[in-house]
């Protein structure tokens, strides 16, 4: 078996534990004694604002960098063009093409420069200038996209022209987020940029002891990132409060409604001055998240960036395995008997169900294969756990159900084995989407069986698009459905990131 060492990452992103910060003592808060009962959020009543009372607060603070205001219009129209980027709304200002242009204070820019990137993502060029200027916005971005720093660092910005906080008053700005996971990875951000300015973060999230996520809360922290359900428990019991909350922000609308979070998004949202800065991302635009645009967004301006198709990163080979499903064990075999002579061999491995993916983690440890499994139905403590191993290299295959395939963020992932065909090419393109990230490289290997035959024309479309061999037996497939062998019938109309 070939040696699986550990890699240095070069950074410690301090996984697995929240990162504290020093600051005042802050006693206990009271409030209602915790209980399970009913409805999530059952007894948090919708707030009646009265605007005339509410301490006024500032949000529009962009002052354009003379560089941007030099810039012939030819040239922003070239770079939106080139980057694909659309703007729909009135009132954007322009983009930024340079990090200096965004006028950050030092503490962020010496971050940044740390980081030896050489401009802005798209969605930070477009997104930074809209957002500082206290405008609500849509941002049609994938995780990848850079989007985290898109929405963080007008936080930054936001919340140093705000009165310091006093005992007792909750985050000024809130992140929600659908899984654990992203939740953590968008605090990690926070943490490190937030360091240098002295704001203090939690990540709030369920299946953890809330003993320690309360005792942040209470200690007093400006930026909150927190999954819906449990920010529900602890607004209910008292243990933070959301009346200092004056920027907010949906990350992945799109998949907090799959998740069936909407009722908790909604009861959330209500506990918000209603003339707060919202700042909503998505990676896809269906009416479901049009209509919370719609309730929870006032005059928003929206930014797409990419092909406004489906649409995968073009920088992953596609290999798609028309087989039956009694093969599928064997070719996994033969797959990563070559992936593992490999140099570069991280792998994740898509299953359809949790219980596929026990089975098949047992049965390849049980061989001898240095492969870990990861589900929604495994403890907070022992999915943290797994995705450190398979972070830092020690186990370097992954076996994961759909919870993994949307914003996870490791940065040499090379392969892709859906030994299970998603329900969606959307699925598709997110779960292959975890390799090749930043500008990087990667292969994505597909079983397709005869059960996966209406999805055919889906995922040759998704192929075409991306300039791909298309396999022949899936031609077949396609064209023995009566389908067109052109594929793009996918229904809604999906604006996904193009990461070219
Ligand atoms: P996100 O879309 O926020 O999940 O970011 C995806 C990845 O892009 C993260 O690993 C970031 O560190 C990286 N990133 C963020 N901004 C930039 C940038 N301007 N240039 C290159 N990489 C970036």
């Amino acid at each position: 078996m070939p040696g699986f060492s550990d890699r240095d990452r070069g950074r410690d992103r301090g996984y697995g534990g929240a990162p504290r910060f020093g600051g005042g003592g802050g006693g206990s808060r009271g409030g209602p004694p915790q209980g399970k009962f009913g409805n999530p959020g059952e007894r948090l009543r919708k707030k009646h604002w009265n605007m005339d009372e509410l301490p006024k607060f500032e949000k529009n603070f962009y002052q354009e960098h003379p560089d941007v205001t030099r810039r012939p219009p030819q040239e922003v129209e070239n770079y939106l063009r080139s980057k694909e980027v659309t703007v729909k709304g009135r009132d954007c200002p322009k983009p930024m093409m340079k990090f200096h242009e965004a006028n950050f204070p030092n503490y962020v820019m010496d971050v940044i420069a740390k980081q030896g990137w050489a401009e802005p993502t798209p969605i930070q060029a477009q997104g930074w200038p809209l957002a500082l200027s206290g405008k609500d916005m849509v941002g049609i971005a994938q995780t990848g996209s850079g989007k985290t720093l898109a929405y963080l660092l007008p936080a930054i910005v936001h919340i140093q022209h705000q009165p310091f906080l006093e005992h007792g008053d909750g985050p000024i700005c809130l992140v929600l987020a659908p899984t654990r996971e992203l939740a953590q990875q968008v605090q990690q951000v926070a943490a490190e940029y937030g360091r240098a300015s002295r704001l203090k973060s939690v990540c709030v999230y369920g299946g953890a002891p809330k003993g320690p996520q309360i005792r942040d809360l209470e200690r007093g922290v400006e930026i909150c990132i927190a999954t819906p359900g449990r920010l529900i428990d602890f607004l209910e019991a008292g243990k933070t409060n959301l009346r200092r909350c004056t920027y907010l922000v949906l990350d992945e609308a799109d998949r907090m409604l799959d998740m069936g979070f909407e009722p908790q998004i909604r009861k959330i949202v209500d506990q918000i001055r209603p003339d707060r800065q919202t700042l909503m991302w998505s990676a896809t635009w269906p009416k479901e998240v049009r209509q919370l645009a719609e309730d929870f967004l006032k005059q928003y301006v929206q930014i797409n960036v990419g092909a406004l198709q489906l649409s995968a990163n073009h920088n992953i080979l596609q290999i798609v395995d028309v087989c039956n499903d009694g093969e599928k064990d064997d070719k996994l075999l033969r797959l990563l008997e070559e992936i593992m002579s490999e140099k570069e061999n991280k792998t994740i491995i898509f299953t359809e169900t949790k219980r596929r993916c026990d089975e098949l983690t047992r049965r390849m440890r049980r061989d001898g294969w240095p492969a870990m499994g990861i589900h929604g139905d495994k403890s907070q403590q022992e999915r943290d756990w797994v995705l450190n191993e398979f972070k830092y290299g020690k186990a370097p295959i992954l076996i994961a159900t759909d919870v993994a395939s949307r914003g996870l963020d490791v940065e040499d992932v090379k392969f892709v084995i859906n030994y299970d065909y998603p329900n969606s090419s959307e699925d598709y393109i997110h779960r292959i989407g975890r390799t090749a990230r930043s500008q990087k490289t990667g292969t994505a290997y597909t079983f397709f069986t005869p059960n996966n035959m209406k999805q055919a024309s889906d995922l040759i479309a998704v192929l075409r698009e991306a300039n791909q061999a298309i396999n022949p037996k899936l031609l077949q497939m396609a064209e023995a459905r009566g389908g067109n062998s052109y594929g793009g019938e996918t229904g809604t109309r999906l604006w996904l990131h193009l990461q070219t």
